[in-house]
């Protein structure tokens, strides 16, 4: 079957990263012998805004809603806002429109990338934080703008926790857990919470609990947020799965990041009931635009991440195959020393870097 994809290469080095991962991913799903994938590109982004008065083309979102999952580069140029100075963020509005409740945050260490702990186990680090995206204490600021301001001297901003979302979201972790362990990885699954103090926070780990009762065969263990943050530096190589709270994995996600690398490594889904969303968790990083020199790997290991979700929507493994092609050009790419991206003081820009990764995919 022949999968469809709304494309919107965005800002910046947005385009330029889309431009690299279609490439591969192509190559790719030819070598798994996949069906090749059919884009449909749609405008927007700043750019868009500042010359059509809108940040994403008319019926753009419904042909978002029409493919069977979306590949974003990246959105948004310091230079160009809305009269209020809010930032231009259609992919937002699709994450709420489709709510795209799972965050996925995949942090690995790469051979000759650099690595911020001393330890050798650091080398190991291998996991995967999955966020909750649509509710958590960004509901009341980011996604519904309903932070309640009762005079000059006092505001308020609302965590919410909804049963429904988060029975979602767990059964997601539990199913990742037990892919990621019959892949080889230890599968072992953390819900991390606040729930010594907040009763929202009580209630995700009590239906957390629930889940972990249909799924006994996944491992499981809780941490507290604060301690989360602490052993993510002290042994982060312990951790496979770690679920939680949208602003919690906010901050979790861009430490553990810190850990591997830059965030030219960072790839990310964003996954709903209906669809998915891929994207590199980086921005437009207008500072190296047009010059050749942004690392478009994690917009590639997003496309991978894109490839696996396919395959299960689609239940065509021969996607998965790409996947696993993609992914393990990269780990080969690193450890025989043949991708060394300039983001990692190496010498090589975004097209070397795809074409090292051709050349890794060929062989
Ligand atoms: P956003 O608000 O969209 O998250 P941001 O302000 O956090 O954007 P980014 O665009 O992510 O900023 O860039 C942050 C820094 O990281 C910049 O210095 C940028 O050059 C660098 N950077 C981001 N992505 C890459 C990449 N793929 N390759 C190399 N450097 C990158
Ligand atoms: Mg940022």
């Amino acid at each position: 079957m022949k999968a469809k994809v709304a494309l919107i290469k965005g800002d910046g080095i947005g385009v330029d990263v889309s431009d690299a991962t279609m490439t591969i991913v192509s190559t790719a799903c030819d070598k798994a012998g996949a069906t090749k994938i059919e884009y449909d590109e749609i405008f927007a982004g700043a750019g868009h805004y500042a010359t059509h008065g809108v940040d994403i083309e008319p019926g753009g979102e419904e042909r978002c809603g029409a493919a069977d999952a979306i590949f974003l580069g990246a959105i948004g140029l310091p230079s160009v806002r809305h009269d209020d100075g809010t930032e231009i963020s259609p992919h937002l509005r699709l994450r709420d429109r489709f709510g795209l409740y799972a965050g996925v945050r995949p942090v690995k260490a790469y051979p000759n990338a650099p690595q911020r702990l001393a330890d050798p186990r650091a080398a190991g680090i291998d996991m995967v934080i999955l966020r909750e995206s649509t509710e958590g204490l960004f509901y009341s600021a980011a996604v519904h703008k309903r932070s309640q301001i009762i005079d000059d001297a006092e505001v308020r901003d609302t965590l919410r926790i909804t049963r429904s979302t988060t029975e979602k979201l767990h059964r997601f972790a539990f199913q990742l857990a037990r892919k990621r362990r019959e892949r080889g990885k230890s599968g072992r699954l953390t819900c991390v919470d606040k729930a010594n103090v907040f009763t929202s926070m009580a209630f995700f780990r009590k239906i957390f609990d629930e889940i972990a009762a249909e799924n006994t065969d996944v491992e499981t263990g809780y941490n507290y947020v604060d301690a989360q943050a602490l052993d993510l530096v002290r042994r982060p190589w312990d951790f496979d799965v770690m679920v939680t709270e949208n602003m919690f994995g906010d901050i979790l996600s861009d430490l553990a990041g810190g850990l591997v690398g830059g965030m030219g490594m960072a790839a990310c889904a964003e996954i709903g009931d209906s669809t998915g969303l891929f994207q590199p968790a980086h921005g437009s990083a207008p500072d190296i635009m047009g010059q050749d020199k942004a690392n478009p790997l994690a917009a590639i290991l997003s496309g991978a991440l894109m490839l696996d979700y396919l395959d299960e929507k689609l239940t065509d493994p021969r996607y998965g195959a790409a996947a696993a092609l993609i992914e393990g050009a990269v780990d080969r790419g690193f450890a025989e020393n043949r991708l060394r991206p300039m983001e990692f003081g190496g010498d090589m820009g975004t097209r070397a870097v795809t074409d090292e990764l051709l050349a890794l995919l060929a062989s």
